[in-house]
């Protein structure tokens, strides 16, 4: 069989093998039977189901005829390789790992998908200009060891060694299940591909509700918001809740809940703002206790990061206010902190051109969450593509869902995008540099 160039008509053409959303859709279902909890899917890194969801990927990267390999931490990496071996690599990815009672699609639909298309391109014998690399990456939701992206860090060079020696609610070093799982902590370092990447691209399931706003199956996404988080421990006074008179109180709980409702009345005050109080304890709590200590997690995230931190200001001044009415004492430490990125125009361009070959309108929106294309910035473009969430947009959660029509929009966009991008390298004007 000879080669398509990528841009003959008869490559683009030319009927698919099969249908791009069914097939998806089955071979999730079929990851989501590999689950460390019987009453829901679990797939947390380096622990069996991640190792039976790894071995299924890696079978089925090789049936797709990509030469297919899992690296050092777990990321099952396969390879469409192009004629010149000294080009560079389009990486098509997102992560397999999962939260606790966990949905389906969430990652694993974009691994799928880009598996699916370069399937596809292997099926027409497509000769591209550049590696393409479907990257299954281990670990992105921070579950296990409570440090996220541990397989994109690990491919672009970004893994901190002191990740190292986190423990997780076992007692188990990461270095350690590293190692039960045959991989070489000391070598992750030696799993950068930095210095080869020309561009990546993410499909995603949106897990919010706006395309189903703008009834339409995929949307282009236009930055990732950035986020500061902070840990907020309130100390009051524990008293009796019989005979401590209110005016003498200085309730930690009770303080909590101003701050609770001061966040969520700052962050509604611009659009692309939002603020969450996601983790609120009484340590020790009792019914007749009046709290002494309450500490709760504190997340804002924003478009833009002068929006997020003049918010981010205001809230922890207002909490030093409210804690000095209330006589209580407060301790804040930042624990995480993540600049907004922008993906970039020329992919979303590219991206945009494909959506309407496809007949669509195409449609810019903001993630709000953050996804495995965030450790591609400043090292090669990036660019997402969300997928329609059904169920009003629910994530993280058995409920969440995809309908295999709007899949099915998103593989064939995905490799419409991929064969534009070849042709503009043809055509001598490269929208990525391979
Ligand atoms: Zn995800």
């Amino acid at each position: 069989m000879s080669k398509i160039r990528a841009g003959d008509s008869s490559g683009v053409d030319a009927a698919p093998k099969r249908d791009f959303g069914e097939r998806i859709l089955a071979m999730a279902e079929r990851l989501a039977a590999h689950s460390d909890s019987p009453s829901g899917l679990e797939c947390t890194v380096l622990r069996p189901a991640h190792r039976a969801t790894a071995a299924d990927l890696l079978a089925w990267m090789g049936e797709a005829g990509l030469s297919a390999a899992i690296d050092g931490i777990g990321n099952v990496v396969g390879r469409l390789p192009a004629a010149n071996a000294a080009v560079r690599t389009l990486v098509i990815g997102s992560h397999y790992d999962t939260v606790r009672n966990a949905g389906k699609y969430d990652g694993r639909l974009g691994v799928l998908a880009g598996l699916a298309v370069a399937e596809e391109l292997a099926r027409r014998n497509v000769a591209l200009p550049f590696h393409l690399d479907v990257v299954a990456f281990a670990e992105e939701e921070g579950v296990r060891f409570l440090t996220a992206y541990l397989g994109s860090c690990a491919f672009t060079g970004r893994f901190d060694p002191e990740w190292l020696e986190r423990h997780d609610d076992d007692g188990v070093r990461l270095a350690d299940a590293l190692a039960e799982n045959g991989f070489a902590p000391t070598a992750i370092p030696s799993l950068s591909r930095r210095s080869d990447l020309a561009a990546y691209l993410e499909v995603h399931i949106e897990q919010g509700p706006v395309l189903i706003a703008e009834d339409l199956p995929v949307g282009i996404v236009s930055s990732i918001a950035g986020a500061v988080r902070h840990a907020v421990v309130i100390t009051g006074v524990a008293g009796h809740a019989g005979t401590v008179p209110m005016s003498l109180r200085h309730d930690a709980a009770a303080a909590a809940a101003e701050i609770v409702l001061l966040v969520e009345r700052r962050c509604a005050a611009a659009p692309g703002l939002v603020g969450t109080v996601g983790r609120l304890a009484i340590p020790n709590g009792a019914l007749n206790v009046v709290p002494g200590r309450c500490e709760f997690t504190l997340d804002i995230r924003a478009v833009d990061d002068a929006t997020r931190d003049a918010a981010s200001a205001d809230v922890l001044a207002e909490i030093d206010r409210i804690a000095a009415r209330r006589g209580v004492s407060v301790d804040i430490r930042e624990i995480g902190r993540s600049p907004a990125v922008a993906c970039a125009p020329r992919l979303a361009a590219a991206f945009e051109q494909a959506i309407g070959r496809a007949g669509l309108r195409p449609f810019h929106l903001v993630s709000g969450a953050g996804h495995d294309a965030l450790q591609f910035d400043g090292i090669c473009d990036m660019a997402m593509l969300f997928v329609r969430c059904g169920n009003g947009g629910v994530s993280h959660s058995p409920l969440e869902t995809v309908t295999a029509a709007d899949v099915d929009v998103a593989a064939r966009v995905l490799l419409d995008t991929i064969l534009v991008l070849a042709e503009s390298w043809r055509s001598g004007t490269p929208v990525i540099t391979a």
